[in-house]
């Protein structure tokens, strides 16, 4: 199928990409990478009549690092957040996460802040950003805001963002001190979206005891989960393997059961706390 028709706009600016939006109101989409959008267009999900292209606002390039975490603005890529050292070494679960994104050929297209505004339950980023309590920045005519992320996911391919706003960048805050994190997912195939997939912050203290294990779920609720497993994991794997399996709230699809998400949920939080606990440790 071919989308239908719409009309294109390139602004060059922030300013004149948002004043765009509020133009066209409801009929208007942003276009990032294009990875979901496009897709949906061709399938015909989806029939806006303008598309606000963003790729010529080359201020919206970024990737920065401070002491307080990682700036990602709406133009960065997948493959550029994957790639920048800084960003890693400040908040290592964002390439731990990105390795698993579709494929690299994707990940070179496709904004990390693309992903979140299209607030994919499978996707990993909105994963990530629950499990840091990072948080998303959006301006509009009305002004800037920033909304944290358990604010922003709304439901299945519903985030807060209004439908005059533009997404202008995402914040994921540093790992703590004495921390370390995983990102484990299982697949039918290498670079499909995940059947379940568990991603991990372990907090010690300055003796090496645990004093935090948190885990963030996808594919397995309508809304990036985030479970606090740190009494479950003190009482032992297997108990918080089963809070996991209880909390979860995935559906059957024609890639799993709704059953085998559930067990996978339960295995791969094991995996995903050992391997970060390892982590903190060395
Ligand atoms: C074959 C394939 C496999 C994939 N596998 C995975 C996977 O395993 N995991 C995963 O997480 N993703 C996967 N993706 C999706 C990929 O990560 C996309 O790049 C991402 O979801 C959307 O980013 P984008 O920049 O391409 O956004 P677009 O496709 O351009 O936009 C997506 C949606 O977000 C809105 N939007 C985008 N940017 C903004 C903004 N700045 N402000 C407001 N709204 C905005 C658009 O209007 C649209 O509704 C896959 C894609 C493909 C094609």
């Amino acid at each position: 199928m071919k989308p239908a028709p719409f009309s294109w706009h390139g602004p060059a600016s922030v300013a004149e990409a948002v004043s765009l939006l509020a133009e066209v109101g409801h009929e208007g989409k942003v276009l990032a990478g294009g990875q979901s959008l496009v897709p949906v267009l061709a399938m015909r999900l989806a029939s806006p009549a303008h598309l606000v292209d963003i790729n010529k606002i080359a201020d919206l390039a970024y990737v920065r690092t401070d002491a307080d975490g990682v700036t990602v603005g709406a133009l960065a890529r997948h493959r550029d957040v994957e790639r920048d050292v800084a960003a890693g070494a400040a908040q290592p679960l964002l390439a731990q996460a990105l390795v698993n994104v579709a494929h690299p050929t994707i990940r070179n297209r496709g904004t990390t802040v693309g992903s979140l505004a299209h607030a994919d339950p499978s996707g990993e980023m909105t994963c990530v950003l629950a499990l840091t309590g990072g948080s998303v920045t959006a301006v509009s005519v009305r002004g800037e805001r920033t909304i944290p992320a358990a604010e922003f996911f709304l439901g299945p391919l519903e985030s807060a963002l209004a439908p005059d706003e533009l997404a202008i960048s995402a914040y994921f805050p540093r790992a703590a001190p004495f921390s370390g994190s995983a990102f484990v997912e299982l697949s039918r195939r290498h670079g499909d979206y995940a059947l379940c997939g568990v991603g991990t912050v372990v907090t010690l203290d300055p003796d090496g005891a645990v004093v935090s294990v948190r885990c963030g779920y996808l594919s397995v609720s309508d809304t990036p989960l985030v479970l606090d497993l740190t009494q479950a994991w003190a009482a032992g794997p297997e108990e918080a393997a089963e809070v996991a399996r209880a909390a979860v709230d995935p559906a059957d699809d024609i890639h799993a059961t709704a059953g085998y998400r559930r067990h996978l949920a339960g295995v791969l939080t094991g995996r995903s706390i050992e391997r970060a606990l390892a982590r903190a440790r060395t």
